[in-house]
């Protein structure tokens, strides 16, 4: 009888030592978890083009000297972008190319060679909607370098700048000229510089064999991999209300990964014409008119930070109803348009694969 219960002590006290030892392995894992949930980003940011830029790594064990290199690595991509294809620099590439005279071949750079072709392209598949060489009609509506204006342009004044502007007036010679058709054709490449720029600094940190990352510049985004939280990113759309500060109200969040994601709106950047109308800073380049500035903004998901930006921009021009049929059209683009009705009701309506894209969830 003793040794019966002699055995079964020590087999309660085994059975006790397993759990004790099970438990410390659990929770040393949950702290492990914890810990790595808690993760704070490593950090880069700076301005760029007019507006902010961040990038985010997780997971990147790099040292304090790598992410310093690295930083500047980033500044010097950006710096070579902006230096190119600013209209706001008057040295740069872009400037120079503008100031051209007509007929004659412009040596541009690998890098605007590259924007131009994909823009040319993008000019193509939106049927105009997105086109390069919109710059007199941005300049003509108060959105460009010569400044803001408060009531609409005359009707004369759009047709003098619509007979400057057209994607088939530019044309790429020998592999490595530009050449304009007319005197006075402008390049803006406000709508995809910002997008092209993120796929560049995605292309540095991939050569650096960095997976888990976002960047960002101005709102443009593109993500990869897995975030602190070994989840997909979550980026925040706001609710596309006048004025509305960046975060401050979402909409939605779209949970997203190995992914470009861009959204262009009406809401923040516009003018209040004199007859009380609002035009925003993006305009239909087949009415030379700037295009209304609704309560409205449109994200699109793509597999480059280029095509979503040029996509998202081109279907603001084209409303709802066209953009959905357009962006269906495009194999690997996916669109949503957010639309405010009334003071505080608002609505959404995507393209038949966004979701399967996405993930994306409803806050509000
Ligand atoms: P985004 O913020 O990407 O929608 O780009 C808007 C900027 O692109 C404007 O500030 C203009 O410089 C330029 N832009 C305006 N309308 C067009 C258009 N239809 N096609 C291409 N670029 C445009
Ligand atoms: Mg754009």
């Amino acid at each position: 009888m003793k040794k019966r219960k002699r055995q079964q002590q020590k087999v309660n006290w085994i059975a006790g030592l397993i759990f004790l030892v099970a438990l410390g392995i659990f929770y040393s894992v949950q702290e492990q978890r914890f810990i790595r949930q808690s993760l704070v980003y490593d950090i880069i940011s700076g301005n760029t083009m007019g507006t902010v830029y961040e990038v985010k790594l997780s997971y990147s064990g790099i040292t304090e000297a790598g992410l310093a290199e690295l930083e500047k690595a980033v500044a010097d991509v950006l710096d070579e972008v902006e230096g190119r294809m600013s209209i706001y620099i008057s040295d740069s590439e872009i400037s120079r190319f503008n100031q051209a005279p007509a007929g004659e071949p412009f040596a541009v750079s690998d890098s605007l060679l590259f924007v131009v072709k994909q823009s040319l392209r993008l000019a193509e598949i939106t049927q105009g909607a997105f086109d390069p060489t919109v710059a007199p009609l941005v300049n003509l509506w108060g959105f460009g370098r010569d400044g803001r204006r408060d009531s609409a342009p005359s009707d004369d004044a759009i047709d003098a700048a619509m007979a400057l502007v057209g994607w088939d007036k530019l044309t790429i010679e020998n592999g490595s000229s530009l050449v304009k058709a007319v005197d006075g054709l402008e390049l803006d490449l406000g709508a995809v510089a910002k997008g092209y720029a993120v796929d560049r600094v995605v292309e540095l940190l991939r050569s650096r064999r960095i997976q888990d990352f976002m960047v960002e510049i101005g709102g443009d985004i593109y993500v990869s991999g897995l975030n602190s939280a070994e989840d997909l990113w979550r980026i925040g759309i706001d609710v596309p209300e006048i004025a509305a500060v960046p975060g401050q109200r979402l909409r939605g969040i779209v949970n997203v990964t190995d992914m470009a994601i861009a959204t262009s709106g009406g809401y923040r950047n516009y003018i209040k014409g004199s007859e009380g109308r609002a035009y925003s800073h993006i305009i239909d380049p087949q009415t030379g008119r700037a295009s209304p500035a609704p309560r409205a903004s449109i994200t699109v998901v793509a597999e480059t930070c280029l095509v979503a930006d040029a996509l998202a921009t081109a279907l603001y021009v084209l409303g709802e109803d066209r953009g959905i049929e357009l962006i269906e059209s495009i194999d690997g683009a996916e669109a949503l348009f957010i639309v405010m009705e009334g003071e505080d009701r608002v609505r959404d309506a995507a393209s038949s694969g966004f979701h399967e894209r996405t993930s994306y969830i409803r806050v509000r």
